[in-house]
């Protein structure tokens, strides 16, 4: 430590506020953070300390102008844990959560503050406000009221506490997580063992075993999810089931890393907080603020399409059986994606590995990526090599409006490693506010394997879909434009915000966007039309699987996060809870496992998607609705751009998110598009 000012603590000197991620050291973050809440915490007492009666001005807007130096610290500091979390980021996270929570507590249970925003909430309606400082208010009393801030002081403690035990087991859970994945990475002895990939895959194999001082051998390092690209691809059957048999045992074996007791210990403490708020389960209090109102709504949705998908996936496996048949195999979960892609070629002559070349990713970010953006939206999009991010791998580019105005930074970390956790995700280090002053940084992270030096990064169609998705959510950070930093970035309901990105996923087929980037890596030449021809004709292939592994885990989230805190507290063997669960929605073919079981499911045990994972079909109800209406309307144009743009992007939180849909729809979201997309009319 030198005597040195903390550069977290000083006033943003670089554009737009980008953290001097070149000037942080590990250590500058705990003190930076405890500077930060105490300040937070000075500016909520003086708030509270006011003797004139409570107004919008004096408290609400008091608020959203407090933590200011909390919320840079932490977006500083939360960007850098998932990406790029060393032993010593992990270490000062752990301190953090508890303090983290506690912190937030203490705001969020202020019993005076809370009184006072219930002032100004009694009177809202004789109030002279604009409908966003309306909408304020009524967040921040729901927000409060949902916390617990009108609960009794021994109610408070033990919701206090609960909030802290909860921090540190969920961090837990990751920690376990990314040591068992890291652990069971599958070592091969043999390149034959690993006959079906490609050179540039086969060579990041053999450097991911240099690392591990394995040389001359192979590694294959597990993804998030259950499956794995290489399934699809790697002759030998054996392999095949060693990866995947890895990948199911991740955070289940006996060892420091069962993530068992751990999920257990959530499950039970969420259902207790729930029911101290009033709550029959951690569900119900979650869905309550959602746009789905309450678990029977979503139990409703995944049953309606649980039954046709299911059902869809048994032809799809009679389909691979009838291929496996000729190699004396029955179909096991190993052998899914290999004998998809023989019906897929069979059917539509499609290889889809053979794609890659096509797939440059610089050509895909900006021919593709951007380019859609900027025939939209016109926006420009310029790389600044002169800014840093908080890792070299990290690009940093500036964006501009048509009109030449500055709208915010985008920062890209694509590729894989150890101290990333896995999945693509898109997060905001500054987000944007009239209140404050301040433009959008946004970052999108994904976990492409790096390839050889020297050679090219090529995209399978699933990362270029990814890259699309991610920077879907970016533009929803970037396009806010809101007043009240509470609204920021894509501070929108959870079952809400992966609608603007799943939009984004229409352009990578769109005839005049594919032209554009998708060129033969050495000829430069254009897909063919026929592979693109056939590429749409099989979009609906192999849905009956994406859907059923898909809402399996959807369902697996809303079994344990429906008990009772009394169901929640019996001796529950996590396994067989969840094949029951399975069982009791259909969706227990073996063939057909869940994207995410129950010990590596980070999105609900340790991320922010606790009784959430349905989202994604929820809010794909909208999407497919909306690829409709860019169809009806003559599609990628500056028309139709700015009317997403400015109906539904823009608002970001500052409104309720299906008046911005029907505002910009012109009606409420059908179901029939989404039926038909997946296949699942019957
Ligand atoms: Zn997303």
């Amino acid at each position: 430590m030198t005597d040195a000012p903390n550069p977290l603590l000083s006033p943003p000197a670089l554009p737009y506020d980008l953290p001097p991620y070149g000037s942080i050291a590990v250590e500058h973050y705990l003190p930076a953070f405890h500077a930060a809440f105490a300040a937070q915490r000075a500016e909520v007492d003086a708030i509270t300390a006011q003797t004139a009666e409570p107004t919008f001005e004096n408290t609400l807007v008091a608020l959203e102008r407090s933590g200011e130096l909390l919320d840079r610290v932490a977006r500083t500091f939360y960007t850098v844990t998932g990406a790029d979390g060393t032993p010593e980021i992990q270490l000062v996270e752990e301190q953090l959560a508890p303090l983290m929570a506690a912190h937030r507590d203490a705001i969020q249970l202020d019993a005076a503050l809370y009184s006072r925003i219930a002032a100004v909430h009694a009177q809202l309606d004789g109030l002279d406000l604009d409908a966003e400082s309306r909408y304020l208010v009524e967040r921040h009393h729901r927000e409060m009221s949902l916390a617990g801030a009108g609960l009794d002081d021994a109610q408070k403690t033990r919701l206090t506490d609960l909030n802290q035990r909860l921090s540190v087991l969920t961090n837990t859970f990751e920690k376990n997580l990314l040591a068992d994945t890291n652990d069971l990475a599958v070592v091969f002895d043999d390149a034959a063992e690993l006959d079906g990939l490609g050179d540039g895959e086969l060579s990041a194999a053999a450097q991911a075993a240099t690392a591990r001082g394995l040389d001359g051998r192979y590694v294959v390092t597990l993804t998030l999810y259950t499956g794995h690209p290489y399934l699809a691809s790697l002759t030998n059957r054996e392999s095949r089931r060693r990866l995947l048999e890895a990948s199911r045992a991740r955070a289940t074996r006996d060892n420091e890393y069962d993530n068992r007791p751990v999920l257990r210990e959530i499950v039970r403490l969420r259902a207790e907080r729930a029911a101290l708020l009033g709550y029959p389960s951690h569900a119900a209090a979650v869905l309550a603020d959602q746009t789905a109102g309450s678990p029977e709504a979503v139990a409703s949705l995944l049953r309606r399409l649980a039954a046709p998908a299911a059902a869809n996936a048994r032809q799809e496996q009679a389909a691979l059986q009838r291929i496996a048949d000729a190699d004396g195999i029955r179909i096991d979960a190993h052998d899914w994606a290999f004998y998809t892609e023989k019906v897929r070629a069979e059917r539509y002559d499609l290889d889809r590995a053979a794609l890659r070349p096509w797939f440059e990713a610089e050509r895909v970010l900006r021919d593709g990526v951007f380019f859609a953006a900027e025939q939209l939206y016109g926006i420009r999009v310029n790389e600044r090599h002169d800014l840093q991010g908080y890792h070299p791998e990290v690009r940093v580019f500036e964006v501009h409006n048509a009109d030449g105005s500055e709208l915010g930074l985008f920062l890209l970390d694509l590729y894989t490693r150890d101290t990333k956790r896995g999945g693509a995700w898109m997060n905001s280090i500054v987000t944007q506010s009239a209140l404050r002053g301040t433009a959008p940084v946004v970052v999108n992270n994904l976990n492409v394997n790096k390839p050889a030096p020297g050679t090219p990064t090529l995209l399978s169609l699933d990362e270029v879909t990814t890259l699309f998705h991610e920077f879907g959510h970016a533009l929803h950070g970037l396009f806010a434009t809101v007043t009240y930093p509470h609204f920021g970035g894509t501070a929108v309901y959870r079952d809400f915000v992966e609608f603007p990105s799943q939009v984004n996923e229409m352009w990578i087929l769109w005839p005049e966007i594919l032209a554009n980037y998708a060129r033969h890596i050495d000829t430069g030449e254009p897909l063919p039309a026929d592979v693109v021809e056939r590429l749409h004709a099989s979009e609906a292939f192999n849905q009956g699987f994406a859907t059923s592994e898909y809402l399996a885990a959807s369902w697996i989230d809303q079994a344990w996060h429906g008990l009772t805190l009394d169901e929640a507290s019996s001796d529950i063997d996590v396994a067989a809870f969840q094949a029951a669960a399975l069982a009791d929605i259909g969706l227990d073919n073996p063939a057909v496992p869940t994207r995410y079981a129950s010990t590596y499911f980070a999105h609900v045990f340790s991320g922010g998607y606790s009784a959430g994972y349905y989202s994604y079909i929820w809010s794909e109800v909208l999407d497919a609705d909306t690829v409709e209406w860019f169809r009806e309307n003559g599609g990628l144009t500056r028309e139709n751009g700015d009317r997403f743009r400015q109906r539904l992007l823009g608002v970001g939180g500052s409104g309720d998110p299906l008046a911005a849909y029907r505002d910009f729809r012109g009606r409420d979201a059908e179901i029939q598009p989404l039926l038909e997309r997946r296949g699942l009319t019957g």
